[in-house]
């Protein structure tokens, strides 16, 4: 693949369209989580490069947003072509890198494919209005123009879409871009950069800084007042911490928070399929997914059928490295999460939870270089334990029994977080109607994967700030200018 030689070198750092080292000359290592040998050297970025990236990005904005809509797109058509072309080579990468099992890495690759060719049409419908004004000899019109230099800050868990999902808006709407990747997966990063750079990307539109040490170049950006916009996708606590930091200089915020996805699943539903539903996307990712779901209620009449096909389906789940055939469970990213399952298992037991299945840490010989926790069933869970509200972001299904709509409703509802939430049943008035009081940004109904590049992802109170992909992805990088004629 192009993207081969900066890896070696540790030039992952990317600039006004050349690839560099860090300033300072430092580097750190990159692991494989399924096993913690070394893939390669990232280059330490520092305050240093942080302002370079800048200043390139404020530098490129005048030309770039100065190209036609059709010029922006016709670059980001390039890319989408490039990125399908290199595939596989990508998702062999992100399996080594982040840890998902192949297939999921496949399909990430293309669901961020997705986003570069959705957006390059996009950019074509741009569209202001003309308003009639109340006065005679008065017009009125909008024009929609690109926000500025965008700042974007993204996690480790979807290592090539949460990019593609916020340049590919950006660059459409004629912003420029400076990105920094999660620091466990920034040779993911780097090829996606490397794509863009073959697809002709002008130099300085769009700008790679990775570290090992987010904080001063984080303050860069967001001290910067060329920066007009920051968007964010992690973990609330730092998305908080940045949305304050943003606010000093006044930027544009979208925030992709955290997550505790409410499952419900009424007597009415099919529990085979509920319980299918449940094992896929509860352990998508090693749960390691902001729509996993986080708490799981049945309706106590079905809750026998549901939990024998659940832990059926679980228990028959393969942990191991995402690179072999039938494994669904890979590693968890980092010891800390192994700490944080095991805590919050053990918590939950202490307060007469049931482990049905897993539970702990798999310590096969060939699991012991990663951090593999065994997919888990928990029952008897109550608001006592901290899995009931605390985000697990791991191979953990905790379940709930209920016996009423309202009760389920109040239930799903009792959680700081509002981004997915799912609910199975076969009728139809029950689903609206549970639907319309769920208060969360994303809704599956008898449906498990409510995304597109097409469709609004976003999530309501501390899951976050905005919406991508769709029309509403790049009405964020977008500043509507009202002008007012007299004639
Ligand atoms: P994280 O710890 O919040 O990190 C996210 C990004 O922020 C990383 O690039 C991180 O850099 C950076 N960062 C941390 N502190 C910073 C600072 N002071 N200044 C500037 N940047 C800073 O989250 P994560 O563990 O990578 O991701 C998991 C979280 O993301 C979960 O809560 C999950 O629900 C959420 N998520 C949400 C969505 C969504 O669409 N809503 C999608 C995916 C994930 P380092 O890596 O160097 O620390």
């Amino acid at each position: 693949m192009t993207g081969e030689s900066h890896h070696q070198s540790a030039a992952t750092i990317y600039i006004d369209g050349r690839w560099r080292p860090a300033e300072s000359g430092a580097e750190f290592d990159v692991l494989n989580p399924a096993d913690g040998s070394a893939l390669g050297t990232a280059a330490d970025g520092s305050e240093a490069d942080a302002r370079a990236a800048v200043d390139a990005a404020a530098a490129a904005f005048a030309s770039w947003s100065g190209t036609t809509a059709y010029e922006r797109a016709t670059c980001l058509e390039r890319a989408h072509t490039l990125m399908l072309e290199r595939a596989e080579d990508l998702a062999r990468l992100m399996t080594s890198e982040q840890g998902k099992p192949l297939k999921a890495a496949r399909n990430e690759v293309r669901y961020a494919a997705d986003f570069l060719s959705w957006y390059a049409e996009e950019a074509k419908r741009v569209y202001g209005a003309t308003i009639p004004s109340s006065r005679a000899g008065h017009r009125f019109l909008t024009m929609r123009q690109p926000v500025g230099v965008v700042a974007a800050i993204t996690p480790w868990n979807y290592p090539i879409s949460m990019i593609t999902r916020k340049v590919a808006p950006a660059l459409a709407a004629g912003c420029t871009v400076v990105l920094k990747p999660a620091e466990q997966t920034p040779l993911c990063a780097a090829a996606v950069f490397q794509v863009l750079h073959d697809a002709g990307v002008p130099a300085g539109v769009v700008n790679l800084v990775t570290t090992s040490d987010p904080g001063p170049v984080g303050d860069v950006l967001l001290d910067s007042e060329a920066v007009r916009k920051l968007t964010f996708t992690g973990s609330t606590d730092v998305g908080r911490t940045l949305n304050a930091k943003a606010a000093r200089t006044v930027k544009r915020v979208s925030l992709e928070l955290g997550g505790h996805a409410p499952f419900l699943v009424f007597g009415d539903a099919d529990p085979r399929h509920a319980a299918k539903g449940l094992g896929l996307v509860k352990f998508l990712n090693t749960g390691q997914a902001c729509i996993c779901p986080n708490r799981v209620f049945v309706q106590r009449e079905l809750m026998d059928d549901f939990l024998d096909v659940l832990v059926q389906r679980v228990t028959a789940m393969k942990a191991g490295s995402g690179m072999d055939k039938d494994v669904s469970i890979g590693p968890l990213i980092d010891e800390a999460s192994m700490a944080k399952m095991q805590r919050q298992v053990k918590n939950a037991v202490e307060h007469g939870a049931k482990v049905l299945t897993g539970g702990e840490r798999l310590t096969d010989p060939q699991l012991q270089g990663g951090q593999f926790f065994a997919p888990t069933v928990l029952t008897g869970v109550t608001p006592q334990m901290d899995i009931y509200y605390e985000e697990t972001f791991g191979p953990i299904a905790p379940v709930v029994a209920f016996d009423d709509e309202e009760e389920a409703i109040a239930m799903a509802n009792d959680t700081t977080y509002g981004l997915a939430a799912y609910v199975y049943t076969q009728n139809l008035s029950r689903a609206l109607r549970v639907t319309e009081a769920l208060r969360f940004g994303i809704v599956g109904i008898n449906d498990i994967n409510p995304t597109s590049a097409a469709a609004p992802f976003g999530g309501t109170k501390h899951s976050g700030l905005g919406r991508e992909g769709g029309p509403q992805g790049i009405d964020e990088y977008l500043d509507t200018k009202l002008v007012g004629i007299s004639l």
